[in-house]
């Protein structure tokens, strides 16, 4: 079955191209065929690029509208003689789209159909920078593609195995029934893919073990899973909530906000501006939200950037010895996405004090581990360390096989 995956986002269309099955997924040997963007959709010039299996690259620089006319230049260059790998569009039997944010009414991926869509809609407010685009990259490809069936898979669902204790803030009740507000979590498909990966590295059945899951990139994000069921993750109502990311601030001090109401006349607007975007890694260091230029400051003695180092794995390392407690025990820390696969500094100083709960670092394993699958901590370590490259497109084209294949 050939599946395109969709990440519809504001200003960008991201995509892959499966041939997949349910013995494929079983057996690990789906095939990757494409994978390319559109972006800066609506700017002068857009960008569009596809690679295709066994062909040459493709790029061209063009303005492109809207989403529209990006989602067909999707199926324009699968299609297209020289740089293509399909003959035309009907040869895609299914698509799974990225959704953000399911809220409660989502616990699984699951085929679109009139009365999904009305909900996924009803997510809108709480969600409301991501779910639109995600809903629209739908709509246009609904449109375009005719019968063929579609699937969405939810940032949120995994996390949706939370208990109430983890899940309800201490605000008044109300809140939680009134207004939705409580912890929804968010890279879940990440998570997922990881933590079942575990599973298979190691040949155990998912009930079998408790694994922390660290994703680590501009967006972090770490996540407690107990016998395959998430117990608690950092991110909260929102992604703002818990590591210190790229450029937002992660937990604070809600108190700060009304201070800086009160003494410095900053707005709604203004709040959202420098917690979202000026906080985090670039706050601290005043450098940059990249992880590898902070380092390559750090190594030259820049103190701030040393900083900004320093508190982000601090956070990192609280959230392991709260989550390992949490859990009872935990049997693995597995660290990916761009920081956690790339970064054997910030595995090896997130990792410090671990020993703590049963977890030793091999720092020779850690540093041959860059970009790599692998564990890194020593052979006596009662917890393994390891590193997991993430691939949430692969886990949505497997849920898109399942929920189409009719499993889910
Ligand atoms: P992501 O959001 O998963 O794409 O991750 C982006 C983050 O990964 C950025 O902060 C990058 O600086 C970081 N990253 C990518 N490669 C490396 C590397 N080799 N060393 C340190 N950080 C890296």
């Amino acid at each position: 079955m050939k599946v395109l995956v969709l990440n519809s986002g504001s200003s960008s269309v991201k995509f892959q191209f499966y041939d997949t099955s349910l013995e494929a997924i079983k057996g690990g040997s789906e095939k990757q065929l494409a994978k390319g963007i559109v972006e800066k959709i609506g700017e002068k010039t857009s960008i569009r690029k596809i690679e295709c299996n066994g062909k040459p690259p493709y790029k061209k620089e063009d303005p492109i509208a809207d989403h529209t006319q990006a989602i067909r230049t999707i199926i324009d260059m699968l299609s297209d003689s020289e740089y293509g790998i399909i003959k035309d569009k009907t040869e895609i039997d299914a698509v799974g789209h990225r959704v953000v944010h399911g809220g409660e009414t989502f616990t699984h991926s699951c085929l679109i159909d009139e009365k999904v869509y009305d909900k996924i809609k009803e997510c809108i407010p709480l969600a409301p920078l991501h779910n639109p685009h995600n809903i629209k990259g739908y709509e246009i490809s609904r449109d375009l593609l005719g019968k063929t069936p579609h699937v969405a898979v939810f940032d949120t669902a995994f996390h949706q195995t939370m208990a109430p204790s983890a899940f309800i803030y201490a605000l008044p009740y109300d809140y939680y029934e009134k207004k939705r507000i409580r912890r929804y979590g968010f890279h879940g498909t990440s998570h997922r893919f990881v933590a079942r990966r575990v599973g298979r590295l190691f040949n155990l059945a998912k009930d079998a073990f408790n694994v922390i899951t660290a994703h680590l990139g501009n967006g972090a994000s770490i996540a407690a899973v107990a016998k395959g069921k998430v117990v608690d993750t950092s991110m909260g109502f929102t992604p703002l909530e818990g590591l210190v990311m790229g450029t937002r601030c992660g937990d604070i001090d809600p108190a700060i906000l009304m201070y800086l109401q009160e003494n410095d006349g900053v707005n709604v607007a203004g709040l959202n501006k420098v917690l979202n975007k000026q906080s985090g890694l670039i706050g601290i260091s005043g450098i940059s939200n990249d992880m590898r230029e902070l380092e390559k400051a750090a190594a030259e003695n820049n103190a701030r950037a040393k900083l900004a180092i320093d508190i982000f794995c601090y956070r990192i390392r609280k959230y392991i010895g709260a989550y390992a407690v949490a859990m009872g025990g935990v049997d693995f820390i597995v660290f990916t996405a761009g920081i956690g696969e790339n970064s054997h500094i910030i595995r090896g100083e997130a990792s410090k004090g671990l020993e703590a709960i049963g977890a030793k670092v091999d720092e020779a394993k850690n540093k041959s581990l860059n970009g790599k699958e692998g564990v890194f901590s020593t052979e006596d370590s009662k917890v393994k360390l390891c590193v997991i490259p993430t691939n949430e497109e692969i886990l949505i084209a497997h849920d898109t096989v399942e929920a189409v294949s009719g499993l889910l």
